[in-house]
């Protein structure tokens, strides 16, 4: 089977104006050289109010990195104040997006099967879907969190055909780690990633299983990636709080060095 390719992405969440994401951008591409982004996929998330100067500076300048959206309505237009759909998404250039952040679980009510519609609606619209899952506290400390993540994968997936799960990029994110600065032991984050890849096998087969690429996140930085990446289940990382600095989100792409 080819190799999987790396993925980081940076999740902004509500950071950042449009001059300050220019800024960043450029700081990033200045930081990274080509082969360092050509070795990892590396993708941008900011806000919405950001994109559209994101993909300025972006495709502009022909820079090797992409952009994604933080999160995607199910609908496809109407009327539905405040939402932006994927088709806008599309339009702007927007390659991943997230869906069902542990953020929007938790604050915005997000439930399986509203976020198995957003990654629907991300496929909908040629964009690859970065489906978010993750253990809060007490199921981590009643042990049955690698359940609960594999239950919440199949969720997100359900009703894709094959090749849309092979592309999909699944991230596991324990809740207690997310922003708090404890990260997971390498091998707890192993131990999640593998059963993820394992129940997706058993559902669509080796190939399938072999090919989706599952991401990391939970307090993700220079200091702890090299651990993390050395994990056979893990193929790349979602990181938040450390994605705002461009020397440390650069630093986390040059895992290898
Ligand atoms: C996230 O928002 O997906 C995340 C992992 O945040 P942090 O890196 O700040 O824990």
């Amino acid at each position: 089977p080819t190799p999987r390719l790396p993925i980081v992405a940076g999740n902004w969440k509500m950071n950042l104006n449009h001059f300050e994401a220019i800024l960043l951008v450029q700081k990033l591409a200045a930081s990274l050289n080509e082969k360092q982004l050509t070795d990892v996929e590396v993708v941008v998330v900011p806000p919405f109010t950001d994109l559209r100067s994101v993909q300025t500076a972006i495709e502009g300048d022909k820079l090797l990195l992409k952009f994604g959206a933080q999160d995607i309505s199910r609908h496809k237009s109407g009327a539905y104040t405040g939402e932006i759909s994927g088709a806008m998404l599309a339009k702007l250039g927007v390659s991943y997006v997230l869906a069902g952040h542990s953020e929007r679980r938790e604050y915005h009510d997000e439930d399986d099967a509203l976020v198995n519609a957003k990654v629907k609606a991300a496929f909908a619209n040629d964009i690859t879907p970065i489906l978010c899952v993750g253990e809060g506290l007490v199921t981590r400390e009643e042990g049955t969190h690698v359940a609960h993540c594999t239950h919440q994968t199949l969720l997100g997936l359900e009703g894709l055909t094959p090749e849309q799960v092979k592309q999909t990029v699944v991230a596991y994110e324990p809740v207690w780690a997310i922003g708090t600065g404890k990260t997971a032991t390498p091998d707890d984050a192993q131990e999640v990633c593998k059963a993820i890849r394992v129940a997706i096998t058993e559902k669509y087969g080796a190939e399938v299983g072999e090919t989706v690429r599952i991401q990391y996140g939970g307090s993700v930085k220079a200091a702890n990636i090299a651990a993390i990446m050395a994990q056979p289940d893990i193929d790349g990382v979602l990181v938040g709080g450390a994605s705002l600095e461009a020397e440390e989100f650069a630093s986390i792409v040059r895992f290898k060095e």
